[in-house]
């Protein structure tokens, strides 16, 4: 066998290591020892010699290496993977009861960087978006099928990321058969099909469970006290997954898209629910300019959701998207009746919560309004930080309240 390769770093650049960050940029290697491959795993090592960690290499990307472990001890073989996906999943086991759409495996959270995982009902949707896991691809399948007892598993390691790290897109069936082409999962009472093959991310948003189980309550409270259903608003409301939870609490939505395919889904998740009434009011638009015409029109409603996608594509971007998420949540403020609730979202990682707050503060400022922050909001539980990794948080939402 080979000697394992090195990465020796440059004086001083050990101390996020040391700290347990598990990302090493290009900028911090002094030397490579080897000839490692792309994905192969490499010893770090201090300027001066001392073991730090072992890594996945990734020659093609600027983000050079990726932990694995800080304990020397430890070999990065099949049986290691193997327990860190037995161990993700079991965290998860009590989220059964929520639903049966859940994110398995969080990458760097769950210590298997760049390494999705996603269950929709029995079937497995995964995405490899580093070397190192591509590398373990096998290993890494063989373990989420022993995990779960799932036998079918859909590659959609079609996402940007992969260019990044020098690897083609990969798009299909990676164990068992076919998915159907749409699948049926449950979230708490409720209902979605799922398309695995041409869905956003790795087909539905996950990550937004607990908060559409809280829209739905605060459709309930606000029919309470107002007497009579509830006005929502759902703005990029995609397949109609808040759409629903808003009329399962009682609410009369009007759910707003630019893309017809999802709005196509979105009407046939609301029959999925049995929702009784018209098939709900949906409008294929941008939103930006639908939250103008509506003012125009001097509507106004008791509770909008807003969750756009990601403004903010890096920090380059930090600006623009700031301009744009004030541009829709002033929008939103001026339809939003006293007493309304606005949920608020923001799935740019590059906006930490401090800021997004900010901007939503100045729309508050500009639209005229009053309004107190009720709770924070972020993803599940099946979609955790790890404290040593920071970057990893990215979905951030307010739950504001316009006073009368
Ligand atoms: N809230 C959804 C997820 C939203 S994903 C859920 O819980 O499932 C973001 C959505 O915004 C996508 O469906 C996309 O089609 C839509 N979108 C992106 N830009 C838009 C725009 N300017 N106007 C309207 N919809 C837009």
């Amino acid at each position: 066998m080979n000697a394992t390769a090195e990465l020796i770093l440059k004086p001083g650049k050990e101390r996020s290591l040391r700290r347990r960050h598990p990302w090493l940029y290009d900028t911090a290697i002094g030397r490579v020892a080897g000839a490692p491959a792309a994905g192969e795993t490499v010893a770090v090592r201090s300027h001066d010699g001392q073991w730090l960690a072992w890594a996945a290499y990734s020659p093609s990307s600027t983000l050079r290496a990726r932990c694995w472990s800080f304990t020397e001890s430890e070999r990065i073989d099949a049986a290691w993977l193997a327990a860190r996906v037995k161990e993700a999943v079991g965290r998860r086991a009590h989220l059964a009861a929520a639903s049966d759409a859940l994110r398995l495996l969080f990458g760097e959270a769950d210590g298997l960087p760049g390494m999705i995982a996603d269950r929709y009902a029995d079937q497995l949707v995964v995405q490899f978006q580093a070397a190192g896991v591509e590398a373990h691809r096998d290993a890494l399948l063989d373990a989420l099928v022993a995990a779960t007892g799932c036998a079918n598993v859909f590659d959609r390691s079609d996402s940007a990321g992969r260019a990044r790290e020098g690897l083609a897109p990969a798009f299909g069936v990676a164990r068992g058969a076919e998915p159907p082409p749409r699948i049926a999962i449950r979230e708490h009472q409720r209902r979605a099909w799922v398309d695995v093959r041409r869905g956003h991310k790795t087909g539905y948003y996950i990550d937004q469970r607990d908060n559409r189980e809280l829209a739905a309550a605060l459709a309930g409270r606000a029919q309470a006290q107002l007497g009579r259903p509830a006005s929502a608003l759902n703005c990029f409301c995609y397949t109609g997954a808040f759409s629903v939870a808003l009329a399962a609490g009682g609410g009369d939505v009007l759910s707003i898209d630019s893309s017809a395919e999802a709005l196509a889904l979105a009407q046939e998740n609301w029959l999925l629910n049995g929702l009784a009434g018209p098939a709900g009011q949906w409008q294929c638009a941008n939103v930006f300019d639908a939250l103008r015409a509506l003012r125009a029109d001097q509507r106004s409603f008791d509770l909008i959701v807003l969750d756009p996608p990601k403004f903010a594509a890096s920090h380059h971007h930090v600006e623009r998207a700031a301009r744009a998420y004030k541009d829709i949540n002033l929008s939103a403020l001026r339809l939003l009746a006293p007493g309304g609730y606005l949920l608020t979202f923001s799935c740019s990682g590059a906006i930490g919560v401090e800021l997004f707050q900010k901007i939503v503060a100045g729309a508050v400022i500009d639209a005229g309004v009053d309004a107190q922050l009720l709770r924070r909001l972020a993803a599940g539980e099946d979609h955790p930080l790890r404290m040593t990794h920071p970057e990893g948080e990215y979905l951030k939402g307010l739950l504001l309240q316009r006073l009368s």
